[in-house]
């Protein structure tokens, strides 16, 4: 009888320890994840429409061909229509935008997509309109050459995405 009682008593505290716990966690309130790489600067140039930030990294060395940086757009903030002579890689680190090829569909984009983009692919890529954007841009072969900018994405094209 008295092992038994042991016994519930330990069940009993289990219980109550796992409940105190359980109810511990749902009361505290969901972490706000910060950015994995610095917003950096505001950008200052004609090629993009809206606030974007950029955050250059790693040596612009000429061993490995490569520029690498991490850009932000605001809600509705693009790149002008470019191409890349040596290609792109986007990596996306936040929120939601597009990426569009000229010619084809746009392509929406979320936390954890990873968009290729060829040599001489004229394209563009932005926030959606609701939300902050930010994607880690490598551009690739830069002993090829940088980007080739075009004109800015109107309002009408960029609407034509919704
Ligand atoms: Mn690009």
């Amino acid at each position: 009888m008295m092992k038994h009682n042991i016994r519930y008593s330990l069940l009993f505290l289990i219980i109550l320890i796992t409940g105190c716990t359980m109810e511990k966690k749902t009361d505290q309130p969901t972490p706000q994840s910060d950015p994995v790489f610095p917003k950096g600067e505001i950008i200052t140039s004609d090629n993009f429409t809206g606030t974007v930030w950029v955050h250059m990294m790693g040596a612009t060395d000429t061993t490995l061909h490569a520029k690498f940086g991490n850009v932000t757009f605001e809600p509705k903030a693009r790149t002008n229509w470019h191409s890349h002579l040596g290609g792109q890689i986007l990596f996306i680190t936040e929120g939601q935008g597009y990426y569009q090829a000229k010619g084809h569909p746009a392509r929406l984009l979320g936390k954890g997509d990873v968009v290729e983009i060829p040599p001489n692919v004229v394209h563009w890529h932005g926030a959606a309109p609701e939300s902050e954007f930010a994607h880690i841009a490598i551009s690739l072969n830069t002993d090829e050459g940088g980007a080739v900018w075009l004109g800015p994405v109107t309002d009408e094209e960029y609407n034509a995405t919704q």
